[in-house]
């Protein structure tokens, strides 16, 4: 049975946390396999399990974030049926009418491979890096957040994700090359934030794949904050054959094995991103809560 269309009861009814409108969250990295997707399934479903209402948008013509949180079957059905967030995004079908419910507390924009398209097609229409933006938009107040995961590309379906965000969160894989283009991510979200979206803020950098036995990946970890003191998260994704067995059976791993390394890990993560961490952490530094300083240093603009 396909998830149930998007119902307006659930706006607003019980268990909405807070009053404001959602957050967007984009989560990108132009390389593939880096963890995006996993992360945007296991961040949406752990955020989902704290009780705040979230949305997931599938921005990535592969649908994994979409078949990996709904079964295969149900994905193809929506795909046959012309209920993507393609109709939406490029053949004007209202967002209402894509939007599926995954979970309790988990809403999803399912994607599939004719979003391919979008990104020519979307090239030639008026205001072509703004539509999900404006998509979004009557959609947020019924949301504390929304996550979009992203194509391993800069092209422009990731621009219309930046510029939907008030974030962007990068996953990045404990190995050796993982610095390797973070510099032109971090270009185009600064090029996005000057001439598009000037609030959109770095909401941090997360490691994924960390395998607490190889030397290998305590080294990145250590590179990486060194690099980036006080944007990387403090809670680290471990490299787990859960994670990757999970999207097989339309799960999270929070749902697949709910005790697994993995599952915490993405738990912890989310508290991290929820904000219920102390500002300052044990050992006196800033906490993850004081985005705004390091955020304006590493975009280079505002004070030094
Ligand atoms: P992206 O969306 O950046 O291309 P994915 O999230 O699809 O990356 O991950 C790439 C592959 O690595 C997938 O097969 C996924 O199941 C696997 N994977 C992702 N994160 C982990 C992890 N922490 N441990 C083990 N496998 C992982
Ligand atoms: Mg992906």
């Amino acid at each position: 049975m396909i998830a149930r269309p998007h119902a307006r009861a659930f706006a607003r009814g019980a268990g909405f946390v807070g009053e404001a409108v959602a957050r967007v969250i984009a989560i990108a990295n132009q390389k593939g396999g880096v963890g995006k997707t996993t992360t945007a399934i296991n961040l949406a479903v752990a955020i989902a399990e704290s009780g705040r209402r979230v949305l997931l948008v599938d921005l990535d013509p592969q649908g994994n974030a979409t078949s990996g949180i709904i079964s295969r079957e149900d994905a193809a059905e929506l795909r046959r049926a012309n209920r993507t967030i393609y109709e939406a995004i490029v053949g004007g079908t209202p967002i209402a009418e894509v939007v599926r419910q995954a979970r309790p507390n988990l809403m999803l924009v399912p994607a599939g491979d004719d979003l391919v398209g979008a990104e020519i097609e979307l090239v030639a229409m008026e205001g072509r890096e703004r539509r999900l933006r404006a998509l979004l938009e009557p959609l947020l107040p019924e949301y504390n957040y929304v996550l979009i995961d992203t194509p391993p590309s800069l092209g422009i379906l990731t621009l219309n994700a930046l510029v939907a965000a008030d974030s962007v969160l990068v996953p990045m894989q404990c190995e050796y090359y993982a610095l390797e283009g973070l510099s032109s991510l971090l270009g185009t979200i600064n090029k996005v934030k000057m001439a598009l979206r000037p609030a959109l803020e770095l909401e941090g950098l997360v490691l994924t794949m960390f395998d607490s036995r190889n030397r290998l990946s305590h080294e990145i970890s250590d590179e990486v904050r060194k690099h980036f003191p006080e944007k990387v998260f403090r809670s680290v994704i471990p490299r787990s054959v859960r994670l990757s067995e999970s999207p097989s059976h339309g799960l999270s791993v929070l749902e697949y094995e709910s005790k697994s390394a993995g599952a915490e890990g993405y738990r912890a993560l989310a508290k991290e991103i929820i904000g219920d961490k102390p500002a300052v952490d044990e050992q006196g530094g800033e906490g993850f809560r004081m985005r705004n300083p390091w955020v304006s240093r590493i975009l280079g603009v505002g004070k030094k």
